[in-house]
């Protein structure tokens, strides 16, 4: 029987490793397959970007690699540039800003560039990548005739982590010690806010979500989850999406997260 392919389209930055290659492999090998899932990494061609280059040999109809910079505006237009030519007047229905820098250490271990980086990062790169993306959002939210809002319809999904909310910071801290990491998703969860308001008119959703303490690099040995199962929750939890959730922040179980 031949698998149903789907008319969604989807962009995920760091999808080379981690949770964003996890999304990528779910996606694609799930039942409901999106026309295209554009895997954005910086360096496609890379050791650590192996495995996404074998998946694409399997999923050459549904993948396409994009060389993405989350840090280099430049790099973000080309990348943009590519995404336009393969979607063909089709618009981009989900934008999934996953990539991101973690420099463990409190306050007086953290220097200028540590800060530099995690904003340069976690914060500023997200927003110009949805700024990069954004007329192909707006494409698809008009193109949607179902009223609301939606993953189906035009959304930003912002990896964020509960290391970058205030109330929870309290007793996070301690265990786990990240201080540019917690100040710059602060700042990240405040862009989705901010987000939010701005695209509230254009029908896009943004949401931000905490896929839980990972086994990734970033996330470390002793994190107590695979990324199977953060990704097939994020995954559930972006199907329930509605504009309830916009501006929001949700963990991979669907639970409110507070700021
Ligand atoms: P990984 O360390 O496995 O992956 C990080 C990814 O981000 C890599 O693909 C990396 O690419 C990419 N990246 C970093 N900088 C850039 C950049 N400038 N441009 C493009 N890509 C970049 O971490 P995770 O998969 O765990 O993290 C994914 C997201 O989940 C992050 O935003 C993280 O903060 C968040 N998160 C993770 C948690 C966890 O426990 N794992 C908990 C809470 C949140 P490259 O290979 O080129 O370095």
């Amino acid at each position: 029987m031949a698998e149903e392919k789907g008319e969604r389209s989807i962009l995920i930055t760091g999808a080379n490793r981690g949770l964003g290659f996890e999304m990528v492999r779910q996606l694609v090998e799930g039942p409901c397959k999106p026309r295209n899932v554009f895997a954005a990494c910086r360096n496609p061609d890379g050791a650590q970007a192996e495995e996404l280059r074998n998946l694409v040999k399997k999923y050459p109809d549904i993948i396409t690699v994009v060389r993405l910079d989350a840090t280099d505006p430049s790099s973000i237009q080309e990348s943009a540039k590519v995404v336009g030519s393969k979607l063909k007047g089709r618009g981009l229905n989900v934008l999934v800003n996953n990539a991101g820098v973690m420099a463990a250490g409190n306050m007086e271990d953290t220097t200028d560039d540590n800060m530099l980086s995690a904003f340069s990062t976690n914060v500023m790169g997200p927003m110009n990548v949805i700024k990069g993306f954004l007329p192909y959002l707006r494409t698809a939210a008009k193109s949607c005739d179902k009223p609301g809002m939606s993953c189906c319809k035009a959304a930003v999904i912002n990896i964020s982590t509960a290391l970058g909310s205030m109330s929870s910071i309290p007793q996070l801290y301690s265990i786990f010690p990240a201080f540019s990491y917690s100040i710059s998703k602060a700042g990240l969860n405040m862009l989705t806010v901010c987000c939010s308001l701005d695209l509230k008119e254009d029908g896009i959703l943004c949401t931000a979500l905490h896929p839980g303490w990972v086994r990734t690099d970033t996330g470390g040995p002793q994190a107590p989850m695979e990324a199977k199962q953060s990704v097939e929750g994020l995954l559930k939890v972006m199907q329930t999406l509605t504009e309830k959730n916009n501006g929001g922040f949700l963990d991979y179980t669907g639970k409110t997260v507070p700021w």
